[in-house]
This record gives C-alpha cells, structure tokens and sequence, in this order.
C-alpha cells in the first residue's frame, strides 16, 4: 500500500538514510507535509479540493545548518530536473534592467515547457540563496542603493504571481536574515511555506557526526577510542558545517602525527594505516 501512486513525483531510487543530512528528520517531514503532499495525491484530488500547489518555501536559521543540503535533497527526492541555483548577491548587476533579465531566465524554461506541456511537464525547482542580498523590504535600499533590489523583488514577485496556472515551479529561497525579507515575497502563493532549520541538538550533532565519519567507520580508520556520544555532548551549538570541520581538523592532526618531518618520498607508506583518535578529536576541539 506504500507502492508510489502512478503520477508519483519521488524519484523511484531515492532512499532517505541516503542523503547524508543529520538532525533534520523533522523539519524535512515538515517540509513534505506542508509543500509537496499535494503533488503526489490520487490523481483529480487536487481539482477537486480546489487547491494549488505550494510554488514557494523559505528555508532560515543560521549559516551552515544544511538548507542548502535540504533544497539539494529535495530536488533528487523529486523527480525534477536538476535544480538551477542561483546567490542573490550574483543577481544584482549595476546595469539597468539586467538584474531582472537574470530572474526572467531562471523560470524561462519551466515556462516554456509548461506551455507545451501543461500539468504533464516535469517539476523545475529553483534554488535561491541569500535571498536577502535581493530581496530586502522594498525601499529599503537593497542592491547599494541602487534601487536594483526593489525591481528584482518585484520581478520575482511578478514571476511567482504570473506562475499561478504554473504548476511545475517550485522556489526554494534561503537566508539567514527572515526578518529582512520583503513581507510581500512570504504571503500565501508565493514563499508561503516557512521553515526554520535551527543548530542541531545533541542528538542532531551525533548524526552529523557519523555521517561525517561514516566513511572512516566502514574503513576502519576511525580508532574505537573515539566516542562519538561524547562528542556530541560537547559541541553544543555548532552547526552542521562546524562539526564537519571538526571531523576535518581531526583528520589533519591525525596526518600530522603520521608523517615523519622532512619525509615526502616515504609519505604513502607512513599514512598507510593511519587512524584518526580520539587524541586527535581533542586537539581539533582545542
Ligand atoms: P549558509 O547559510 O552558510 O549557506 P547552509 O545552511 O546552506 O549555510 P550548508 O551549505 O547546507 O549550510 O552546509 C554546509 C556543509 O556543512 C554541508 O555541505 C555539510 O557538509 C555540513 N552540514 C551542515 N548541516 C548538516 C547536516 N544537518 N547534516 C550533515 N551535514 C551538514
């Protein structure tokens, strides 16, 4: 009874333990729950309910908590084309009417192929990081005060508006500064879904961590004095990109405790059953 339905939209290969994201299990059942379960409903259901599709979703919270890797994810759990990326900052151009033109581009060919498509196109998701360089409230001077960041937001609310018989977009925008947002961008048909991705918690920084040494794990490199528990004990508030910093640090210092000073030619065979300790781990934390 779990058997996708036919119009399925997840992609038939994808495996959720796969995607290499730790702590989020929550925040990504949220996200499938609120923006994407009218995609894979019985067919005719979603005309009958009268609903449209989520077009938008905002992820926030603090750099290096995984939104990127969230929006990455959703674009192979769906069974969409690879997402276009953009950075807001890349968006701005001082020339005039070019900073729009790059938004027109971005949602040009989920319009083409709507049009020949219709409800049969495929999904094109686009991801938009450092909303906030762009999208700032209007007026307030975004874009150096160029004015630019008030027509790309209006722009890409014209885009987001004119897509409302879209049924192939999905904008997936993120930022660290939700409050700087235009409120016009997160009213309903438009960001409507808004998502924390906060610090993980001690059991979030313990997946992080054996996603990290995962490899190192199968391998046998990690030494069993390495405790991993522990470690996520002791990294409160770091972030997901801190702790694979941390994993990292580890890693060099363990190098560095292999390789004789003033040897390169012998390098190979130093490293060759090198393994990373917890010694090691202390250091990186130090
Ligand atoms: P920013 O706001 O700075 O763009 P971000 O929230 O988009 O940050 P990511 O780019 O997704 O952060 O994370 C950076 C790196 O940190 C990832 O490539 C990954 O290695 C690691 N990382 C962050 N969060 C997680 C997580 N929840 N699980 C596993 N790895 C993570």
């Amino acid at each position: 009874s779990r058997r996708p339905a036919a119009n399925s939209i997840i992609a038939p290969d994808f495996k959720f333990e796969d995607m290499g994201i730790g702590g989020l299990d929550k925040e990504f059942a949220t996200i499938f729950r609120r923006a994407f379960a009218s995609r894979v409903f019985p067919p005719g259901l979603v005309e009958k309910l009268g609903i449209q599709h989520v077009k938008g979703i905002l992820l926030y919270g603090p750099p290096g908590t995984g939104k990127t890797l969230i929006a990455r994810q959703i674009g192979k759990m769906l069974n969409a084309r690879e997402p276009k990326v953009i950075n807001g900052p890349e968006v701005l151009n001082k020339f005039v009417g070019q900073s729009e033109e790059n938004i027109r581009k971005l949602f040009a060919d989920a319009e083409k192929e709507y049009k020949e498509k219709g409800d049969e196109s495929g999904l094109h998701i686009i991801i938009f990081d450092e909303l906030d360089a762009v999208c700032k409230q209007r007026g307030s001077g975004a874009g150096g005060g160029t004015g630019v960041g008030d027509s790309v937001v209006n722009q890409l609310l014209a885009k987001l508006d004119g897509v409302d018989q879209l049924n192939n977009i999905l904008l997936i925008g993120m930022t660290n500064r939700k409050d700087m947002i235009d409120d016009a961008l997160l009213r309903p048909g438009r960001l409507e879904v808004h998502l924390e991705i906060a610090l993980p918690d001690e059991h979030g920084r313990a997946q992080i961590l054996k996603i990290h040494t995962h490899r190192m794990q199968q391998n046998k490199v990690l030494d069993r004095d390495v405790d991993i528990l522990e470690l996520a004990h002791r990294t409160k508030n770091f972030s997901g990109a801190e702790l694979n910093g941390l994993v990292k640090a580890a890693t060099s210092f363990a190098f560095n405790r292999h390789i004789k000073v003033g040897t390169v030619a012998g390098i190979s065979d130093d490293v060759a059953d090198m393994k990373v300790n917890k010694t090691d781990f202390e250091n990186a934390l130090e």
